[in-house]
């Protein structure tokens, strides 16, 4: 799943543990997607970094905090993270439409594409998904799309929940 806008509010260029904040529904979405068996993975663009706007360890730092606080929740915290520190000049392979950071997490944890979605609130997300073989997921922000679309994760959630 994307990370800002997703998981938690897209504060433009977060970069500091304190700005960390969930969506009401968060936790409780991704309590659902655990109990139903998925492994998690953020797979965000921080191009804050490219830009030289924070470094890359303080990418790290956050990233530290949303373990934490996984586990705090008595969730599992995720599996992995993938990062883009490009700016959308430099022509990194990385950089989401793309469909690379995803598919280095399909290859390094063997994880069935069939099985699996990319989730985030911008068209990039979903495209980057599909970029990768995998079904691409808008949530909470809505863009005129062909891919699925529901209001907050936990709409999502819900959704995988209740299929047969
Ligand atoms: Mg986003
Ligand atoms: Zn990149």
């Amino acid at each position: 799943m994307d990370r800002d806008g997703t998981l938690i509010l897209d504060k433009n260029y977060l970069s500091h543990v304190e700005d960390i904040e969930y969506f009401p529904d968060t936790l409780k979405a991704l309590e659902i997607f655990q109990d139903l068996g998925f492994e998690l993975f953020v797979v965000t663009n921080q191009s804050g970094v490219g830009r030289g706007y924070f470094s890359l360890e303080s990418v790290y730092v956050i990233h530290r905090q949303l373990q934490n606080d996984l586990r705090e929740f008595k969730l599992q915290p995720f599996k992995d993270f993938a990062i883009c520190p490009h700016g959308p000049d430099d022509k990194c392979q990385c950089r989401k439409p793309s469909g690379q950071m995803i598919q280095d997490l399909i290859a390094k944890y063997h994880i069935s594409p069939k099985h699996s979605y990319m989730l985030g609130d911008k068209l990039i997300d979903a495209q980057s998904g599909q970029n990768a073989g995998i079904q691409g997921i808008l949530v909470r922000h809505q863009q005129q799309s062909e891919f699925p679309f529901f209001k907050t994760l936990l709409d999502f959630a819900h959704h995988l929940k209740s299929r047969p």
